[in-house]
């Protein structure tokens, strides 16, 4: 027979923030169409993966009726804008998000070939210009546009994906050392925005054995800051207009089985908006105080309530798709992650780590780095068949930066590694010292030591 072809594509949702109607198109079209799951990703976007060609169609239309955009999510333009995911009813946040739509909306390609190709040209959004329409009707390759057609890119979009994340003072639930550029609103004592604090240069992307290719983290132009704060927004909170919100962990962003048909009831039911968090989870936006009880109820009866359903060290653990749904995979990411959280959780046990001990662990297919292993304290990165680089050094609220610590560790030797490290850390830590802070402190030499003589 003929060979399908199947297709991933990734939606477009600048501070993640997905309405009511386009998150049970997603959750139907990942049943149709899809795989029978819906993925969120790092940069606060929908993946919808196995999609065959003869329905791509089909799926990028519903997709666009729906008010959602696959248009710029991948290539070398600028990527999904990040911001904080909490719908808080505070100025500086509700002015980040609109900074990062405004920032989303300028860097978004002008032109309408895009939309010609999956639905037969028909006008969902008025974002052509009128000289692009032109430029294309005279070129018949319709891809060859004059300058001016695009006026932030011209013809030559970016070198590489480029990544802007925008964020409120103390609130890093972005990751925003990683981006190229970091946006931050300053306000004054009333809340009122007064300006903006720029960081530069951050990046994930690197290449094994290529010494001109590393991670960094952005630095600031501008004044120092207060610290920041690594922020998950799971549970309950108050958005500060009377509403509530709830925050969800989704295990690798992957929503399925039980928690899919679950979620997809309560966000029907009560027609609620939700966002997707840079750390892969979901937040239930604007519910009634009210509805708290009912909702709690149900999403207890499918089994998505803490503690019952997530070890701690899975709730900051992340790993990209990888293996079988990357095509630069070298090794196993997220259906290789489950099983290295339970040896890490052994091994804690083993040296006497109580269970609410976490550590921030992320694990990649490739030097990539989609998944941001160089801010996880410990991080794998895939360096072979099996076989990952392990990096140590970030900490719990990504503002440093990890360092290689050891290269081609086969996932058999885990341990080896990690034992006399988790070991020493519990035995020589400082007070509530992280373990990315430990082994920073400790340094590369002595941590090589504990590991060589470890028996
Ligand atoms: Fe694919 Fe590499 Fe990104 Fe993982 S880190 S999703 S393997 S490109």
């Amino acid at each position: 027979g003929a060979k399908s072809y199947s297709f991933m594509l990734r939606t477009k949702n600048p501070c993640g923030k997905v309405s009511n109607k386009l998150y049970l198109v997603m959750d139907d079209l990942a049943d149709q169409f899809g795989i029978g799951t819906l993925r969120l990703t790092t940069r606060q976007t929908f993946q919808l993966h196995g999609v065959l060609k003869k329905n791509l169609k089909t799926v990028m239309s519903s997709i666009i009726r729906s008010m959602g955009s696959t248009l710029g999510a991948c290539g070398d333009l600028n990527r999904n804008v990040l911001a904080p995911a909490a719908p808080f009813a505070r100025k500086d946040y509700l002015f980040a998000q609109k900074t990062a739509e405004d920032i989303a909306a300028l860097l978004t390609p002008q032109s309408g070939f895009y939309y010609d190709m999956w639905v037969d040209g028909e006008k969902i959004l008025s974002a052509e210009p009128p000289e692009v329409v032109k430029a294309r009707n005279d070129n018949s390759h319709g891809t060859n546009f004059p300058d001016s057609a695009e006026p932030i890119y011209g013809t030559q979009f970016l070198p590489r994906k480029f990544k802007v994340a925008v964020t409120v003072p103390t609130d890093n639930s972005v990751d925003i050392f990683t981006n190229d550029i970091g946006v931050v609103v300053v306000s004054d004592s009333e809340g009122k925005p007064q300006g903006y604090n720029i960081y530069v240069g951050g990046g994930m992307g690197r290449t094994h054995r290529l010494e001109s290719t590393f991670p960094r983290l952005a630095e600031p132009l501008g004044y120092e800051l207060p610290e920041w704060e690594f922020k998950s927004y799971l549970g309950w909170h108050e958005q500060g207009d009377g509403g509530l919100f709830c925050g969800l962990h989704v295990d690798n962003g992957r929503v399925k089985g039980t928690m899919k048909t679950t979620l997809r009831e309560i966000i029907e039911k009560y027609n609620l908006n939700v966002r997707i968090t840079p750390n892969q989870n979901i937040i239930l936006c604007d519910i009634r105080q009210a509805w708290k009880r009912p909702i709690t109820t149900a999403l207890a009866q499918g089994g998505l309530l803490q503690p019952r359903y997530v070890d701690p060290l899975n709730l900051t653990a992340m790993a990209c798709p990888a293996f079988p749904l990357c095509p630069l995979a070298i090794t196993e990411a997220e259906r290789g992650i489950p099983n290295i959280l339970k040896r890490v959780r052994a091994l804690f046990e083993k040296v006497g780590l109580k269970y609410n001990e976490s550590v921030v662990i992320r694990v990649t297919g490739c030097p990539n780095g989609c998944a941001r292993p160089y801010m996880a304290e410990l991080g794998l990165v895939g360096d072979g068949p099996n076989s990952y680089q392990i990096w140590l050094g970030g900490n719990p609220n990504q503002t440093s930066l990890a360092k290689p610590f050891k290269d081609k560790v086969k996932l058999h030797d885990l341990e080896n590694v990690l034992e006399p490290l988790f070991y020493n850390w519990k035995r020589k830590r400082l007070s509530k010292e992280s373990f990315g802070d430990f082994t920073i402190r400790t340094g590369t030499e002595k941590l090589q030591e504990m590991v060589d003589k470890w028996e």
